[in-house]
């Protein structure tokens, strides 16, 4: 074990066969430049031939194979430019129809009386069912294919999923070996498979059971990283003493007098404890958990206006642009109402040359003494001139690397970290050890709770009268899809085609328009300073906006394909209304026709309560789901799912545990691999 990697994974994918220019720029896009990145792009799904079905069984929004006969003539027509085949076909159990476009030729290869297997999504048109373009197979082809997973990977305009399959494949055929991070006691313990094993069958899995247990060592890789540099964290904490002085808490404590609003019980026992962190003998390390609309940002601003009045900087990174300008107008406005000695500076990418360089020099000379951005904050070079304290919004695992980056540059300062995604206390507890964790579960009073729906496709014109009848009285309405454009995904709605979409089913007076994680950060920002403003009343977007927005004026939130997220996110995305004082609602289309879509859609219908639904998620979802589901954003890890993946944390935890204990630094031989791992991961085991 040398630790070098295998020449030819970090070879470009260019040298690859079938990767030319244009499809190289095409995996650059998808974030793929050495083979490794390659092994490491997971399939995001797989296409399973699943057994014949009857057509009695089916259900709508499915895509599912069935045995039939022909059972009526083959219909062609021609309506403008199309050619539309159709025709009737049956088992002993219904009927359903057929239909091509412009295929014309499949008239001479559907003989009557004969048998066929056709595999398709399932639609419902009327009382009746029907397949549109289906594969079709002779059933003994079908039998052959039956059961076998075929790899369906993100994709981007341009790039096919043949291509990546026949890329990966060569890739897998070239490097049969993997750099082992787990030692060989530490698999046949817990029964992982080795991880070069474990990347080949997620890419090809055989059955679904060799998916699971390569999923099971990747995620377990994920969720051990994870903890282990959380306990290291811990250590370092214990190990820093506090060298800063936090005397005065006269300005903040005062402006806590002056809000329109009274703190909550918990707010202000949280603001109790970081003070008392602040002012003790270790650095902070604090996380916040508080549900969407808890009232985090007060407490940052304390924190911040704290570290201010002390004669420090304090800086807070929120996970977009636009959450983070949303951020220094709250505070610049707080600044100027209350005239608190704080002044904050806004550092971000969309900033023009002048004003970037004006922000960096008054923050290197201390005019500014609050500096709120993303994590370029920590990637540049920013030189400040006391930094005291750093607080990360909205991604607390993003917090973990965020201390190691800045005592990579040798700054040791105090790190509070805000998270809105609820996890199970016992869950948080397992991942965190004993870190400190402040629980904000109590809501401010006053909120008018959100009215839930969870409805079919058939009811889309009815929630757009709705969402008209909003926008006239003067309020906004979000519309989330899972996609950005189209052929990422059968089934399931993008953003691009829907708004089109919706500004032909909506009158032509309402402002529609779009959002997504591919824009440019300029444009982005735009569009949300727009929907911030009121100029937009409609905003379809993909789960982009699920991070921290607070537009108060936005009072519906529909969520297409509801069905395809999991609890804990379809909550943050509810979060984004309920905001202001109005009536606020919230759509889930749910698409699929299986009754426990609907189990777990009736959850977000009936409460509203994080904590709740994030135990719920918990105990609906285990190991055995295999996919479809995943939560994005901040917990999100590649593969591994912290609600799905409950019982691997648990694993995992302990073993890092008892690793650490035996081996605290791990410098026993065996040990070896682990260390290697987690430096060939930026882990700097220098700064402990
Ligand atoms: P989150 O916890 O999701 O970050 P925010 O901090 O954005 O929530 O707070 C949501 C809204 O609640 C803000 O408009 C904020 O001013 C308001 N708010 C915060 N604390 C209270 C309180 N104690 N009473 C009333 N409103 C509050
Ligand atoms: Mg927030």
């Amino acid at each position: 074990m040398t630790g070098k990697k295998n020449p030819s994974l970090i070879e470009n994918v260019s040298s690859l066969k079938g990767v030319g220019d244009k499809s190289s720029a095409l995996f650059e896009k998808c974030g793929i430049k050495s083979i490794e990145d390659l092994l490491g792009y997971f399939p995001r799904d797989y296409d399973i031939c699943k057994e014949i079905q009857n057509v009695s069984d089916l259900h709508e929004g499915d895509v599912s194979a069935i045995r039939v006969v022909p059972s009526s003539n083959i219909a062609l027509k021609h309506v403008r430019n199309l050619s539309i085949l159709t025709f009737k076909a049956s088992d002993t159990t219904g009927d359903i129809n057929i239909t091509y476009f412009n295929m014309p030729f499949m008239r001479n290869n559907i003989k009557p009386g004969h048998h066929y297997v056709f595999r398709g999504i399932v639609q419902r048109k009327g009382r009746g069912f029907v397949m549109e373009q289906p594969k079709m197979y002779k059933t003994e082809d079908y039998l052959e294919i039956m059961g076998s997973m075929q790899p369906k990977y993100p994709l981007v305009k341009g790039l096919s999923n043949q291509l990546v399959i026949k890329v990966m494949k060569q890739a897998i055929n070239m490097t049969p070996y993997l750099e082992e991070m787990l030692p060989t006691y530490i698999k046949r313990q817990l029964g992982l498979l080795d991880y070069s094993e474990a990347v080949r069958k997620i890419h090809f899995p055989l059955n679904t059971d060799e998916y699971r247990i390569a999923r099971k060592r990747i995620a377990f890789n994920e969720i051990l990283e994870f903890i282990l540099r959380l306990r290291f964290l811990k250590r370092e904490e214990e190990q820093s003493i506090n060298d800063y002085s936090y005397e005065s808490s006269k300005a903040s404590d005062s402006l806590i007098e002056q809000l329109p609003y009274k703190l909550t019980g918990k707010q202000l026992t949280i603001w109790n404890e970081i003070k008392s962190d602040l002012r003790g003998p270790h650095i902070m390390n604090r996380l916040i958990q508080g549900d969407v609309g808890s009232g985090k940002t007060i407490l940052a601003f304390l924190s911040l206006l704290f570290t201010a009045e002390n004669g420090y900087q304090g800086a807070i990174m929120a996970p977009t642009e636009v959450l983070a300008r949303q951020h220094y107008e709250g505070f610049l406005e707080m600044a100027e109402k209350y005239e608190l000695p704080i002044r904050p500076v806004l550092l971000v990418g969309a900033l023009t040359a002048k004003e970037k360089r004006l922000a960096l020099e008054g923050i290197e000379n201390g005019s500014f003494n609050c500096i709120v951005g993303t994590n370029a904050l920590i990637q540049e070079k920013v030189n400040y001139k006391e930094l005291a304290l750093v607080i990360t919004d909205e991604q607390h695992r993003f917090g973990v690397l965020q201390r190691e980056k800045l005592s990579d540059k040798g700054m040791n300062t105090h790190i509070l970290a805000m998270s809105a995604t609820p996890i199970p206390r016992t869950l948080a507890i397992i991942l965190y050890g004993d870190l400190h964790i402040s629980v904000l579960d109590e809501m401010p009073m006053g909120r008018i709770p959100i009215k839930n729906c969870v409805v079919g496709t058939e009811y889309r014109p009815t929630a757009y009268k709705f969402i008209y009848d909003q926008v006239k009285q003067g309020h906004q309405a979000y519309v989330i899809c899972p996609m950005i454009e189209e052929g990422e995904m059968d089934g399931v709605e993008n953003v691009s085609d829907y708004t089109e979409k919706l500004i032909k089913a909506l009158p032509s007076d309402v402002h529609v328009a779009t959002l997504h994680g591919k824009m440019k950060p300029s444009e982005k920002d735009s569009v949300m300073e727009d929907f911030s403003n009121g100029l937009i009343d409609v905003l379809v977007s993909t789960t982009v906006i699920e991070v921290g927005i607070n537009v108060p004026n936005a009072t519906v939130m529909m969520i297409e394909n509801a069905e395809r997220f999991g609890l804990a996110q379809l909550h943050q995305l509810r979060g984004r209304v309920g905001r202001g004082k109005a009536q606020s609602y919230c759509i889930f289309i749910n698409t699929s026709g299986r009754k426990e879509a609907k189990e777990r859609l009736s959850i977000m219908n009936n409460s509203n309560d994080g904590f709740r639904i994030a135990e719920e998620d918990l105990k609906q979802r285990g190991p055995g789901d295999l996919f479809g589901i995943r939560q994005s954003g901040e917990m999100s890890f590649h593969v591994a799912d912290i609600y799905q993946d409950a019982a691997l944390i648990k694993e995992a935890a302990s073993l890092a545990d008892r690793l650490l204990l035996e081996d605290p630094d791990l410098v026993m031989e065996e040990n070896a691999p682990i260390k290697q791992w987690l430096i060939s991961n930026s882990f700097d085991f220098m700064a402990l």
